[in-house]
């Protein structure tokens, strides 16, 4: 069985006082526990001092996207060694938000999921559909092809490395959360893709996480579902008590 993974992902808040703050808090509160991996992805500015916070915890880092090149004349941009060297560990590609307002596309998001796993960082693959292309009934074959063009190029050997999220766009930071139904129908669709990509073993190892308005209310029903292995937490993972309950209903 897949043990869950509760995820912050912070995007564009806290200074580095702020991030130390809620870390420090977060270290307190969650002890030496096992039963639940909880990761933080925190804007790249505050990580240094966040990953000296989390020395020998049981927390991980992440970042929330990075450049596929190791280095070189790209201005403004962090590379997979970068993240590396502060103890990165997990990193977010291909966020709606990275989609929508950076204009990432699949080939790009492939690029870093292809740059992260050779550099041994844990790509967190996130796919998922507006309002307008679930409305048109395009939800399976929108996921499909944001799945099958992030992982191209992938091999079974790296499948162990992988982590996707499904973030239905319309439900992101609106607090219209999907329904437990709708986001296992998807959930399990991914995973039948990726028994199919990879081998239907390996898509058995691989965590699936739900992120779009999760928060301690309506995470419990979702965490029950059979392909749902954790959340991807915006709002929520902003203060200790909302991200700690979370963690707490996916123990
Ligand atoms: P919210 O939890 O704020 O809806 O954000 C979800 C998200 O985009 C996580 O990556």
């Amino acid at each position: 069985t897949r043990k869950k993974l509760i995820a912050g992902n912070w995007k564009m808040n806290k200074s580095g006082t702020e991030a130390v703050e809620l870390v420090s808090e977060l270290v307190t509160q969650l002890g030496p526990q096992t039963e639940v991996d909880v990761l933080v992805c925190p804007p790249f500015t505050a990580l240094e001092t966040v990953s000296r916070k989390l020395e020998g915890t049981s927390l991980k880092l992440g970042a929330q996207t990075m450049h596929a090149e190791r280095s070189g004349a790209y201005t403004g941009e962090i590379s997979a060694p970068m993240l590396r060297d502060l103890y990165v560990t997990y990193v977010i590609l291909g966020h709606s938000e990275r989609r929508a307002l950076f204009g990432e596309t699949d080939e790009v998001v492939n690029g870093k999921v292809l740059a992260a796993l050779k550099n041994e960082l844990r790509p967190i693959l996130c796919v998922g559909e507006t309002l307008e292309e679930r409305e048109a009934g395009e939800t399976l074959k929108v996921v499909q092809t944001q799945l099958e063009g992030g992982l191209a190029g992938v091999d079974a050997a790296q499948a162990a490395s992988l982590t996707i999220a499904y973030e239905p766009v319309w439900a992101i930071g609106t607090g219209k959360v999907a329904t437990a139904a709708q986001a296992q129908e998807v959930h399990a669709f991914i995973r039948e893709l990726l028994g199919a990509r990879f081998e239907p073993s390996l898509a058995r190892k691989i965590r699936i996480l739900y992120g779009g308005s999760m928060k301690p209310d309506n995470a419990p029903e979702l965490l029950a579902q059979k392909d749902i292995d954790g959340g991807l937490i915006g709002g929520a993972s902003l203060e200790a008590r909302s991200f700690l309950e979370l963690v707490n209903a996916a123990a």
